[in-house]
Order: structure tokens, then C-alpha cells, then sequence
């Protein structure tokens, strides 16, 4: 009888453990070593989704259970590329999946971006979910704030910006936060879209909940709710976007009421200029957008200056370069195919390193176009061999290995977590992990 396959995952957010969690119901024998950079598993559940969504963030209840799992171990605290290195990694494990997500804010190139008060939402959202490298205060002092993005993260920034620090309160939000937003200054809040309503990438749920908060009046311009066949064509072809446009278009014809913050939704407004005196953000400048058609945008060169104090940009996140591995730097993703990484020339990088969340079918709809050109090659399989167990059973890499012999009181850095339970649970897929960059959620 051979040995259990070794499998290292590195990346503990969904991905990598909805990965272990299919390795482990593969029916293989399996063992499987997760490495995370974070002294903590689950990702962005923890550092990334606001603390007003409890239900996405019980998510980590079931991800808790595959952690549970016999044959399951957890690294903590070892950064793939600095503490541990690909080669080591392929010395000691028949396969290797990599699912580090996307933690930084993609790159917004305008003037202004670097003043003070033009903050990634990254920063922010990293800030008030308790991340560890983040400085314990952020600058509340701005009255009126500008969120650059038509995504599911740029209206969880508002919100947070715009609800009283009271109503936080309920959730798991850490002491420093409540104390910062209570003393927060601001009463309007502008979001702004490049695009129109049928455009937006806000889910239904995620936008109504802006009007939930006793706190907050949402504000729509009812010239901001314009159409073309395009975005008819958009609001046909899916019910969300249908749910999206009718919110919206609701919001714009009711009377304002009286709350006292506003977290008014723009449409149609691109941001052009970050404005600045003294080093600090005075204003933003976006040029008013009209649809074309196929609803797209142009611009029509009538500027709007808002008078904002601090500028938030949650235009998307990226995922970074991931040493020893290929990186498609446009897309911001590992080039793979059916999940097997590709290197840049066109070579399969010799067996058995994967990105997670990439099944078949899954792969094959989220390859870059380069890679699925590759796909296409022969030289790329698009049903790689099983991996093979090498001849003679492998430890675990040493970093790793004397961590797990001290797992209560761990040696430096590294930090083994393990528990006991387990309980059948129906796992999601891991699609999130299959991409390396997101549009604005
Ligand atoms: C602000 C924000 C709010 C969100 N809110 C919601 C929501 O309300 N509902 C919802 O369904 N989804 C939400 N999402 C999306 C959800 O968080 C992601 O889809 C999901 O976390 C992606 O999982 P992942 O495992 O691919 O990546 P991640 O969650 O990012 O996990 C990747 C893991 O890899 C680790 N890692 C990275 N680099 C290394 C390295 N070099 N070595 C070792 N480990 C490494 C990271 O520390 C991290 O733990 C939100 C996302 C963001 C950004």
C-alpha cells in the first residue's frame, strides 16, 4: 500500500480550505498542509468582508470544521516566498495549490492619488476589520467624503463612513474602531460610478441594506437614471441588474428625508483629478459621462469639482506576484491552465503546482486569453497526469515540521493552529479562489 498524497495549500481563506475540503472528499488518501501568512486562517471572511454582514462572516463556522478534519494541518505565520520557498515546497509535497487571493487595491492613475486623504479601500477595510498591519487609528476628520467605485466594496466603505458608530456596536467590530467612527466628523458621503444604474456591479441585497440605517438618507439624482439599449439589453438579461436599476430608480423619485448623514449614489461621473492643497485632499473632479449605445461610456467634457476632504478608491483588488511562479501582470493572474500554473514560455512548470478553485470547467471559463490560447497548445495537456507519489515517504519541510512538534508554545514566527471537531457540512465552490484579480465586488 503507497503512502497518502502530501498536498500543501498555501493561502487559508475560502479557496485554499474549500480546496482541502474537495481534496479531502476526493475519496484520495490524502494529507494536506495549509500555509498562511496571517497569524489566523480565513482570508478576507476576516480582514475583507465588513462587521455588519454576520452571515458571510459565519462562513468561518463551516471552514472551521474542514480545518477540523484528520490529516488536515494548518502553518500559520509562514509567508510563501520569504518563509518558504517553492522548491522546498515540490522537495516535500506531490502537489502544491496556490490560493492567495487578492489583498491590495488595483491602481488608480490619476493626479492627486497620492495625497493625504486618498486612501485604497483596501487600507480601510483592513483598518476596520482589525488587521494586524494596520496602524490601530485612521483619519476620520473629513464632513464630506468621496468613494470612487460601482462595486459591493465601495458600498461597504460608505456605509461603514456613513453609519453611526452606534449601530456597530451590535457586531464584532474592535474597540479602536467604534472609537474612531464615533468621533468621525463626516455627513455626506458621494459615491460615484463611471457608469449608469444597469452598469453598477452593487448586488440587490448589499444596496438596499444602505437604506436600513436609521442614520442614513440615501440620495439618487434623478437625472442619474438614464438608459440605452445596452443597459436595457443588461437589465433584460438578468434579474439582479433588473433588481439593481428598480432600487435605484425608486431611491430617485422619493423625497429626501431627514437623517442626518447622506450617502448620496452618482452615476455617470468618472473621476478625473484628486484635488489637493497643502498636501491634503480638498476635492475631487470627475467629468460628466454619457452612454454610447452598447452601454459603455464617454466622457462629454463637463468637469464637476465636489468639495470632498478625503477620497476612497475601491476600484478592485489585485492580487500580487507570488515568487518563482508566472504572472500575467495585466490581469493580475497566475496564467494556468485547467488550473495547472503555466510558466511564460509556453511550458507546463514541471508538474503539479495548481491554482485553487480550478476545476475543468471552472479553469477553462476564468484562463486568461493567453492562457487559454495555451490551452489550445499541444504542448499544454488539458487532462495532466495523476500526481505520482515519490518513491519514498517525504517530512514536511523543516520550517514547517519543528512548528508542528511545538504547536502549543510555537518557535518564532511560525505557529501551528489545529482543532477537533468535524461535521458534515455542503461545501460552495471555490471559485472565488480561481481569481487572482476582482472588479469591485
Ligand atoms: C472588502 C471586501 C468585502 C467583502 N465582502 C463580502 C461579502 O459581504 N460577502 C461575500 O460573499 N464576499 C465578500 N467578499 C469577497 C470574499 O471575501 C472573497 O471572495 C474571498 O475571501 C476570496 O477567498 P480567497 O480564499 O480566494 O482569498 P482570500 O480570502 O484573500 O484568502 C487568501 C489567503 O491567502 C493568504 N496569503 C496571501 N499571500 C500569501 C503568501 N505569500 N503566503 C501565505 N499565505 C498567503 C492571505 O493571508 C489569505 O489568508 C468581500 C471582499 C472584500 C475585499
Amino acid at each position: 500500500m503507497g503512502r497518502p498524497l502530501r498536498v500543501a495549500v498555501v493561502g487559508a481563506g475560502p479557496a485554499g480550505i474549500y480546496t482541502v475540503d474537495a481534496l479531502i472528499k476526493s475519496g484520495a488518501e490524502v494529507s494536506v498542509d495549509l500555509f498562511e501568512r496571517m497569524p489566523a486562517p480565513f482570508g478576507l471572511i476576516r480582514y475583507g468582508v465588513a462587521p455588519d454582514h454576520p452571515r458571510i462572516k459565519g462562513i468561518v463556522d463551516a471552514l472551521h470544521r474542514v480545518l477540523d478534519k484528520p490529516g488536515v494541518r494548518l502553518f500559520g505565520n509562514i509567508d510563501y516566498g520569504g518563509d518558504v520557498k517553492l522548491d522546498e515546497l515540490r522537495q516535500f509535497y506531490d502537489a502544491v495549490v496556490f490560493a492567495t487571493g487578492a489583498v491590495t487595491d488595483r491602481p488608480l492613475d490619476i493626479p492627486g492619488v497620492d495625497l493625504a486623504g486618498s486612501h485604497g479601500a483596501a487600507d480601510f477595510v483592513s483598518w476596520y476589520d482589525g488587521h494586524p498591519d494596520v496602524a490601530r487609528s485612521w483619519p476620520l476628520t473629513a464632513r464630506s467624503v468621496a468613494v470612487l467605485g460601482a462595486g459591493n466594496v465601495a458600498l461597504d466603505v460608505a456605509r461603514v463612513l456613513a453609519k453611526s458608530a452606534e449601530e456597530l456596536l451590535v457586531t464584532e467590530i474592535p474597540d479602536n474602531v467604534h472609537a474612531g467612527l464615533a468621533a468621525s466628523a463626516v455627513t455626506d458621503v458621494h459615491v460615484f460610478g463611471r457608469r449608469g444604474p444597469a452598469q453598477a456591479r452593487f448586488t440587490p441585497l448589499e444596496l438596499r441594506e444602505l437604506d436600513h440605517s436609521p442614520t442614513v438618507e440615501v440620495i439618487v439624482d434623478p437625472e442619474d437614471i438614464e438608459f440605452d439599449e445596452g443597459s436595457i439589453a443588461a437589465i433584460r438579461a438578468s434579474k439582479q441588474v433588473d433588481m439593481v436599476v428598480k432600487t435605484l430608480q425608486e431611491w430617485a423619485i422619493r423625497d429626501v428625508g431627514t437623517r442626518p448623514r447622506r450617502l448620496h449614489l452618482h452615476f455617470f461621473h468618472s473621476p478625473t483629478a484628486i484635488l489637493g492643497a497643502g498636501g491634503h485632499v480638498t476635492g475631487l473632479r470627475t467629468e460628466r459621462t454619457e452612454l454610447t449605445g452598447d452601454g459603455s461610456v464617454r466622457g462629454t467634457g463637463v468637469f464637476h469639482d465636489w468639495d470632498v476632504q478625503a477620497v476612497y478608491r475601491a476600484v478592485g483588488y489585485l492580487s500580487s506576484h507570488l515568487a518563482d511562479l508566472p504572472f500575467d501582470h495585466v490581469s493580475g493572474t497566475v496564467p494556468h491552465a485547467q488550473g495547472r500554473v503555466l510558466d511564460m514560455d509556453d511550458a507546463l512548470v514541471p508538474a503539479r503546482t495548481c491554482r485553487a478553485g480550478s476545476s475543468a470547467a471552472r479553469s477553462a471559463s476564468s484562463a486568461t486569453p493567453r492562457a487559454a490560447r495555451r490551452r489550445r497548445s499541444p504542448r499544454c495537456s488539458p487532462t495532466p497526469p495523476p500526481c505520482a507519489p515519490p518513491s519514498t515517504p517525504s517530512p514536511p519541510p523543516s520550517s514547517a515540521s519543528s512548528t508542528t512538534a511545538a504547536s502549543s508554545s510555537p518557535p518564532g514566527r511560525a505557529g501551528r493552529t489545529s482543532t477537533r471537531t468535524s461535521g458534515p457540512w455542503v461545501p460552495r465552490t471555490a471559485a472565488s479562489g480561481s481569481r487572482s484579480s476582482t472588479a469591485p465586488r
